[in-house]
């Protein structure tokens, strides 16, 4: 069993979900990623970790599939032996307008961002409430607030995590167990790479598109330094939603 804090980060071998594994494995906690098929970046990433001198492991499953996150969830339990925090972070987008919108896209996107959280979060909460102790991160995002076109499926899921987040805090509150998640605004990732920034950084009031980074200092202070804040949704987004 870890001597150390345990995280486990869904998408973590990418984008925002490297940047907390780094941050956490700095904070020194052991680190649980999973990636989808970028065997590649999964790999880069268990090495940056492990030169914090953690444990540090990697987990090839698909996150909208329930099955495979219950094993991959009973794996990382039974390497790692405890749980800290669970960052429900994966996601994807297939934008497209709505009236052109097909099903397949719509559901790989319900899947992946939200029934994934539920995937996950199932088999790990009973360590949790075991422990009496536990934080939970799930990665929303403000077009979970706010709508965007284009986006029907992505902010019915990101909105989703949102209702998912505040049910689960108040379930689990008894148990020291808090669940928040982040809205981020537009950040420098794959995700955003093909994006126009010069005409979103105009709305942004900090002018500027976040950096991974800035979501990881978010997450690593929800971990370490939040302990009487539960059921927030906290925006970092440079002011995007005011
Ligand atoms: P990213 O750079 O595209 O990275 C996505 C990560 O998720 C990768 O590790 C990827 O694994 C993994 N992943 C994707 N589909 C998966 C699946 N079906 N099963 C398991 N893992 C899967 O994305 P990002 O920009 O860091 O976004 C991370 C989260 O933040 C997402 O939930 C996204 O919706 C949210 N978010 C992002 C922004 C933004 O501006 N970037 C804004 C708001 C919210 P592989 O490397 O193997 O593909």
């Amino acid at each position: 069993m870890s001597e150390n804090k345990v995280a486990i980060i869904t998408g973590g071998s990418r984008g925002i979900g490297r940047a907390c594994a780094i941050e956490l494995a700095k904070a020194g906690y052991d680190v649980a990623i999973s990636y989808a098929g970028n065997e590649e970046a999964a790999n880069n990433t268990v090495k940056e970790l492990e030169t914090n001198g953690v444990k540090a492991k990697s987990y090839k499953f698909d996150v909208a599939n329930k099955e495979a996150c219950a094993k991959a969830a009973d794996e990382i339990l039974k390497d790692f032996g405890r749980i800290d925090v669970l960052l429900n972070n994966a996601g994807i987008t297939r934008d497209g307008l709505f009236m052109r919108m097909s099903a397949e896209n719509w559901e790989a996107v319900i899947n992946t961002n939200l029934n994934s959280a539920f995937y996950m979060t199932n088999p790990i909460i009973k360590t949790m409430v075991k422990q009496r102790s536990g934080c939970i991160v799930n990665m929303s995002s403000i077009s979970g607030i706010m709508g965007n076109p284009g986006q029907a499926n992505y902010s019915t899921a990101k909105a989703g995590l949102i209702g998912f987040t505040k049910s689960l805090a108040k379930e689990l509150g008894s148990r020291n167990i808090r669940v928040n998640a982040i809205a981020p605004g537009f950040i420098q990732t794959d995700m955003t790479k093909d994006l126009d920034t010069e005409k979103i950084t105009e709305h942004i009031p900090l002018k500027r598109l976040g950096l991974p980074e800035d979501i990881a200092k978010t997450v690593k202070f929800l971990a370490e330094d939040a302990p009487y804040i539960t059921g927030q949704i906290i925006g970092v987004d440079g002011g995007l939603v005011i």
